[in-house]
């Protein structure tokens, strides 16, 4: 059925001015722009004051196992995003090998909460049946997770691979390319992926590269490794020639605030020297992750397991509290507890019922009320939550957070964390009606240009070649929306749905009308 959407303020994606137009969708594609259209039989949408955009793409989030579950999405929808990045720092719900399915289930479990044997599939393939076959109302586009390529060839050990290992990593990492994945995502905070060696990562990358997409990295360090973690992943990019997509940059840690332009500055000279890298990241001040990040990864060797074990010893315990409150002698490698406090550890979810009526304090708070000490509650969730355990880190600087968010390279994003819990980190529910709405209003950006970080620039980025912009021709994947538009949720009050968005199409299919979602799932993985 056609649609007429008239008389629009549109946005065209590219960052250029608005101009006051009718949009005609047929067939699930951009059939015309123009002055005064005709009708012919077309549903007529009165834009009124309303600004009309591409849909919004998240480029960086952990949708993969929400969206097969609930296939509505209702808080992006109701943002205007009609695409999700997934697959995002080193965790993907596929490739498994034999004997690898209880692994990645507990690995992305571990981070997105308890993930069931037939929640992980063999390849991509596998993950688009289920996604298409119950229907999303969003577009996928997916990452291949490194943690699935290392488990699945090697495990959970803490080692480099063997040059069999690697092959072997990279043909598995072929053939889901080969699929559809848009790329692969490193996590190199996050063991197992933490556990590679340049060796193993520069031949992964050029993998990658052989065919013609791309490299994101949650990279070793955010803190005082922040430069040279940078560094490291632009050695890797350069060692293979392969495009990259530095994710959520940020410099956490008081003592480490005011370092993103260093590293922005960094970018654009290898941007200079013909390297095609750039970043995303979320419009908060504040980061999310799960329980075990707190920890080095060296503790977290032989898998959540092994560490339960070496918890029960009391000389083990002292040694991990004390380079959690104090800091290690690596600038590289610093504890985040030892950065921002026990104060600033808020938890997000909880999985164990004993334990849920702590939800939304911080670890300083939830230890005096149980009458613990914030270490021991820590080592108390990781056991009875089975390290499953979310947490909102209160780190970053709002000097640092406007630098990412407004450069020319930046990709606006979610990295919103779905998962069972009753105070998630907020930017699952807000960040794009934030984008288009507050920081616009805040004077960061035009609106144009707030819309082109959501559209065009992830659309180039992801190979995207039919979305992103509005042009006759394009799939309609479409978002109206008032100037007013909003984002009332907050970091005690969460789970708020964005306001202002009245129409979202995907593919001509209107998945949300006159404010209210329709229940429609015309969704697909793309590209
Ligand atoms: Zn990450």
């Amino acid at each position: 059925m056609d649609t007429l959407i008239r008389d629009a303020r549109i946005i065209d994606g590219t960052g250029a001015p608005w101009f006051r137009a009718d949009l005609r969708i047929s067939g699930g594609r951009i059939a015309a722009v123009g002055p005064q259209l005709a009708a012919g039989g077309a549903t007529v949408v009165e834009a009124g004051d309303r600004y009309l955009a591409p849909g919004f793409i998240d480029a960086h989030c952990h949708d993969d196992l929400i969206t097969l579950r609930e296939p509505q999405r209702l808080e992006k929808i109701m943002q205007g995003v009609t695409t999700v990045v997934v697959g995002n720092c080193s965790f993907s719900l596929y490739p498994i090998a034999a004997g690898s399915r209880r692994l990645l289930a507990d690995h992305f479990g571990a981070l997105l909460g308890t993930t069931t044997d037939d929640e992980v599939f063999a390849d991509l393939d596998g993950y688009r049946n289920a996604l298409e076959g119950r229907g999303a109302a969003l577009n996928v586009v997916s990452l291949v997770g490194h943690a699935a390529l290392r488990l699945a060839v090697m495990g959970f050990e803490q080692r480099s691979a063997t040059a069999e290992e690697r092959q072997a990593m990279q043909r598995l990492l072929a053939a889901q390319l080969a699929q559809g994945a848009a790329g692969l995502s490193l996590g190199l905070v996050y063991p197992p992926s933490a556990y590679a060696d340049q060796a193993e990562l520069v031949a992964l990358a050029e993998t990658v590269r052989d065919h013609g997409k791309l490299l994101t990295a949650h990279i070793r360090s955010y803190e005082g490794g922040l430069i040279a973690s940078t560094d490291e992943f632009l050695s890797i990019l350069r060692s293979a020639g392969t495009a990259g997509l530095l994710s959520h940059l940020q410099s956490a840690g008081r003592p480490n605030w005011g370092n993103v332009p260093k590293v922005i500055e960094r970018l654009e000279t290898a941007r200079s020297e013909g390297l095609d890298v750039s970043f995303d990241m979320y419009p908060y001040p504040a980061g999310s992750t799960y329980l075990l990040q707190l920890l080095p990864p060296e503790a977290l060797a032989g898998g959540h397991p092994a560490l339960v074990e070496r918890l029960a010893g009391a000389a083990y315990r002292d040694d991990l509290r004390r380079w959690i409150e104090e800091g290690g002698n690596d600038p590289h490698r610093q504890s985040k507890v030892s950065l921002i406090g026990w104060e600033n550890v808020r938890l997000s979810a909880i999985g164990a019922a004993a334990l849920k009526h702590l939800e939304g304090r911080s670890l300083a708070d939830a230890a005096a009320s149980e009458g613990s000490t914030p270490f021991d509650l820590m080592v108390r969730l990781i056991v009875e939550d089975q390290g499953e355990t979310g947490i909102v880190l209160f780190q970053l600087d709002e000097g640092d957070l406007h630098a990412a968010c407004t450069h020319r390279l930046h990709l606006a994003c979610s990295d919103g964390l779905p998962r069972i819990g009753t105070r998630p980190h907020p930017r699952g529910f807000g960040s794009f009606a934030r984008f288009a709405g507050r920081l616009v209003r805040d004077g960061w950006f035009p609106i144009e240009d707030a819309v082109r970080r959501m559209t065009s620039a992830p659309a180039q980025r992801f190979n995207l070649s039919d979305r992103g912009v509005i042009r006759q021709g394009l799939v309609a994947d479409l978002t109206l929306f008032d100037a007013a538009i909003d984002d009332p949720a907050t970091f005690d009050d969460p789970v708020r749905i964005a306001t202002g968005v009245s129409h979202v199409f995907v593919a001509g299919e209107a998945v949300v009308a006159d404010g209210q979602p329709t229940g429609n799932l015309p969704g697909k993985i793309i590209p």
